[in-house]
């Protein structure tokens, strides 16, 4: 591995940030295609209203919505802030998970891990769906992650793990251990979000959610261990339950926790247990 030492933490963080940009220009074709069902691969962008294909030099994120007074160059139709948003978020997420990580075989997971997130929650508040072909690779991958990086780094990198190998699993090769703290998370947090929606059904007569949620949970959980789980779950049902309040409040109905989009609290809640869990679960624990 080159010597990263010898290159200014500011570049790197800038690098960091254009590639989230980049990323960022991809998740919105992710964002704008999946729930239609359409490759993701082909064909090249086009203007969602008239169809015109789009030039290189009006692709280029942020820069070209500001640029083009978001507006199309052919048709003139509106295009959504949403462009230049999910760009912006991915690029500050890939700079603050730069900043977390460093250089480190970690590094790349959680970028993957992050987008995937940016994805899921830009679909869920649009769609109010969390579509399987993002979730289900999602928990596969989030199995390769557990298994690759505590092999490749030989350290239990991941916050559940130390407890884990110290204590009930001190027999198991660490990749394996690792394994198993997935197999737990994924647990904790399908089977909570799962629990939450029965219960929801028995209490109101009405169906909740759909699974999405549950698989988005099995995913985060496998990927974040039990301990960072429970902190998302805390975070996406405080996050849910202050905005539900605000716009019940404001609309004036009582059925509007039906249009919550679940799935963004939850990937608030994955992002900030990500970047900021471990020193609060770590105290948390302390407390007893
Ligand atoms: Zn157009």
């Amino acid at each position: 591995m080159p010597d990263m030492s010898l290159v200014p933490p500011a570049f790197g963080y800038a690098l960091a940030g254009l590639f989230g940009a980049v990323i960022g220009s991809f998740l919105n074709v992710v964002i704008h295609r999946v729930p239609l069902e359409e490759s993701v691969v082909f064909p090249n962008s086009r203007c969602p209203s008239c169809g015109a294909v789009i030039a290189f030099y009006d692709n280029i994120p942020v820069i070209s919505w500001v640029v083009l007074r978001a507006k199309c160059r052919g048709c003139k139709q509106r295009i959504s802030f949403r462009y230049p948003a999910v760009e912006l978020l991915t690029a500050l997420l890939f700079v603050a998970v730069a900043m977390h990580d460093g250089v480190s075989v970690a590094l790349p997971f959680d970028l993957v891990f992050i987008s995937a997130l940016v994805a899921l929650m830009f679909i869920d508040a649009a769609h109010q769906i969390l579509p399987d072909v993002i979730t289900l690779p999602g928990l596969a991958f989030a199995l390769l992650a557990r298994i690759t990086i505590p092999l490749v780094t030989g350290t239990p990198h991941f916050d559940d793990l130390p407890s884990l190998v110290n204590g009930p699993l001190s027999d198991l090769p660490l990749w394996l251990a690792s394994v198993v703290g997935a197999v737990i998370g994924g647990l904790i947090g399908g089977g909570f979000l799962w629990l939450m929606g029965w219960a929801w059904e028995k209490l109101r007569g009405v169906e909740a959610m759909g699974l999405g949620d549950v698989k988005m949970m099995f995913m985060v959980g496998a990927y974040l261990g039990w301990r960072l789980t429970i902190l998302t779950i805390f975070v996406g049902v405080l996050s849910g339950s202050l905005i539900g309040i605000v716009l019940m409040a404001r609309q004036r109905e009582r059925d509007m926790q039906m249009l919550l989009p679940f799935g963004v609290f939850l990937g608030l809640g994955s992002i900030a247990a990500l970047l900021f869990g471990a020193p609060i679960v770590a105290w948390y624990a302390g407390q007893f």
